[in-house]
This record gives C-alpha cells, sequence and structure tokens, in this order.
C-alpha cells in the first residue's frame, strides 16, 4: 500500500478526491436545504454537452464543462424563478437534450466512447498535473464562497420571503448557489463523473442531516463524511485493485461508500428522531403576537389559485405558505 502512496499518479487523485470531497458537501447543504438535491444531477447532464464540445473542437474539455454547466445553471435557475407547472418538464428537456447532445457531439468528433466514459464515471488515476491544478482552483472559490457567504446563502435557502424582508438579493444569491453548483459538478466529474456527481454533493449531507440539527454543523460533517468517502473510495478502489488482482472502479467506489455511512447512520438518526418527538410531543405553535410583513415581501397577491394551501380561520382566509400563515389585510399581511 504504501508502494502505492508513493506513485505520482495516486498522489495526484489523492489531492483531487480530497478536494472534491470538500467542495462538493458544502454546495450540497444548500441544494439539499432547498429541495433542489437532484440540480447536481441535471447539471451533470448538461455537463455532457460541454465534455463533447472540448473534444471536438481540441479545447481542454474542463473549461468547455465549466461553460456549458454553468450557462445550464443560469437556465435551470431562470426557469425555476418563472414557478411554471410545466418549469418541470422544461428542466426535463434540458437534461435530456444535454446528454444527447454530449454523445452525439462526441460521435461527431471522432472520439470512442471510451473517452466519454473518463468524465461519466470518472477516472482519478489519468489525472494529469493540470488537472490537479485546475480541481484545487476550482475547489477553493467554491468552498471560500459556500462558507464565506454561508450567514446569507443559508437564510435565503431556508425562507425566500424572510430573506426578501430583510433585504437580501435573493435572485443573486440563488444564482452564485446554482453558479457554484456548476462548477462542483466540474470539479467532482474527474472522480466521481457526470453521472455520479450529484452523489457526492448530497449524500454526505443527507447523513449529515441525521444526526446534526443545526446548519453549520450539518456543513461540517458533510464535509468531513465527503472527504472521508472520497479519499477512503480512492484508498479501497486502489487496494483492492492490487492485493485482489481485481478491476474496482474508483468513482462507483466513493459513491458506494457514501451511501453505506448513509446506511450506518440511519438507526442513530431514526433513534435521534424518536427520542426529540417523545420530548415534544406537540409541533411548536407560533406565539400569539400578530406580526405584521409588508405586502411588498410577496411576489403575488395570495388568491384562489395562486397555489398556496387556503385555511378558512373565522371571518377570513389564511394563506400558507414557507412555514407561516398569512392572511390579507388592508396593505399588508397579518401572520396567524
Ligand atoms: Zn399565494
Ligand atoms: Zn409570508
Ligand atoms: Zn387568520
Amino acid at each position: 500500500m504504501t508502494d502505492l502512496l508513493a506513485l505520482p499518479f495516486m498522489q495526484r487523485a489523492l489531492i483531487a478526491a480530497l478536494f472534491t470531497g470538500l467542495a462538493a458537501p458544502v454546495v450540497g447543504t444548500y441544494l439539499v436545504q432547498r429541495r433542489l438535491a437532484l440540480m447536481g444531477d441535471g447539471l451533470g447532464h448538461v455537463a455532457v454537452t460541454g465534455v463533447a464540445l472540448g473534444l471536438w473542437t481540441g479545447a481542454a474539455p474542463t473549461w468547455t464543462a465549466v461553460l456549458v454547466a454553468v450557462v445550464g445553471a443560469v437556465l435551470i435557475e431562470v426557469i425555476r424563478e418563472r414557478g411554471h407547472t410545466s418549469g418541470d418538464v422544461a428542466l426535463a428537456l434540458l437534461f435530456y437534450g444535454g446528454i444527447a447532445g454530449g454523445i452525439l457531439i462526441t460521435g461527431l468528433a471522432g472520439q470512442s466512447a471510451t473517452t466519454l466514459n473518463q468524465y461519466l464515471f470518472g477516472s482519478l488515476t489519468t489525472l494529469a498535473v493540470g488537472d490537479v491544478w485546475f480541481t484545487i482552483a476550482l475547489a477553493a472559490v467554491v468552498v471560500v464562497l459556500g462558507v464565506g457567504l454561508a450567514p446569507q446563502l443559508f437564510t435565503v435557502a431556508q425562507d425566500q420571503d424572510f430573506a426578501r424582508v430583510a433585504g437580501l438579493r435573493v435572485r443573486g444569491y440563488n444564482l452564485l448557489v446554482a453558479v457554484l453548483a456548476a462548477v462542483t459538478v466540474t470539479v467532482a466529474m474527474r472522480t466521481v463523473g457526470l453521472l455520479l456527481v450529484s452523489a457526492l454533493m448530497v449524500v454526505p449531507v443527507a447523513t449529515s442531516q441525521q444526526v446534526m440539527r443545526t446548519f453549520r454543523r450539518t456543513m461540517a460533517l458533510a464535509v468531513a463524511l465527503g472527504v472521508g468517502a472520497s479519499v477512503g473510495g480512492l484508498l479501497l478502489a486502489a487496494y483492492l485493485s492490487v492485493a485482489a488482482d481485481l478491476t474496482v472502479a474508483t468513482g462507483p467506489t466513493i459513491v458506494l461508500l457514501a451511501l453505506a455511512c448513509f446506511a450506518l447512520t440511519w438507526p442513530i438518526g431514526s433513534w435521534l428522531r424518536h427520542r426529540e418527538r417523545a420530548r415534544s410531543p406537540f409541533p411548536e405553535v407560533p406565539g400569539e403576537e400578530e406580526v405584521v410583513v409588508a405586502a411588498s415581501a410577496h411576489p403575488h397577491q395570495h388568491g384562489p389559485d395562486c397555489g398556496h394551501p387556503a385555511i378558512r380561520h373565522g371571518d377570513h382566509v389564511d394563506y400558507v405558505h414557507d412555514g407561516h400563515r398569512h392572511a390579507p389585510h388592508e396593505e399588508h399581511y397579518d401572520e396567524h
């Protein structure tokens, strides 16, 4: 095993795995919080076209992938913001287009499926020195912005209406998370591959959420688990490949290791949830005091078909959204 660690390609792989493990759960925390766990998956599909464009034009596939994934992320945010029910379908079309276009262009470029496979399923052990620097630089950007802007980003992820009232530029921050997710997808592309990228962003966060209750701790443990899974998975795959003379793919080993952690933590999480429920059998009820929120904080007038659940409350109707019950009252909304 120590002989293996002395090999330059193995050292490059370890550095890339370490930085991917650091960056992916940082962005993943915001995506999971906003219930966008599958966004990374979609971006991974879109990035396939980016890789293929690189193979076709002779440009570095990593850079074309970043470019196309960022454009895809902005498109996804715009579609989501419109909030139409057809948004779902629009996103699906974007993702299918990404993967189909990518495979078509790879063929046009005269490249074999094997070349594309390096990006679809990861290929840590074939990294060049330039690839490692690329991974370090982009991962650093993601970690610095993701952790540095944590207070604002978390407020937005938690409750968009509150964030708007508090004067945060919700739209800008949402866009930032989408772009960081796109960059992370490209960072993780060579580690776990575009088809499994999302797993490294989501599974460590889901595991961490089993045992952690606050946002900061969830993120911290998720990052530790992400690094553990990516470095551990790489070492495990390398060890099995050498010791047992098997062909063990690194990307899937990393993802399965992360999933194993989730499976092991599940019983602890369910015990903790059971204990919490036993302590406070009733869900928290908002206090009696009346909170007034400016009507401008709402992007639309609540009404019979605005999509928010309506509840009859004495002489008026309350609309439920993002955890509050709001009733229109003259120029503002009362919180009930
Ligand atoms: Zn409404
Ligand atoms: Zn509200
Ligand atoms: Zn009411």
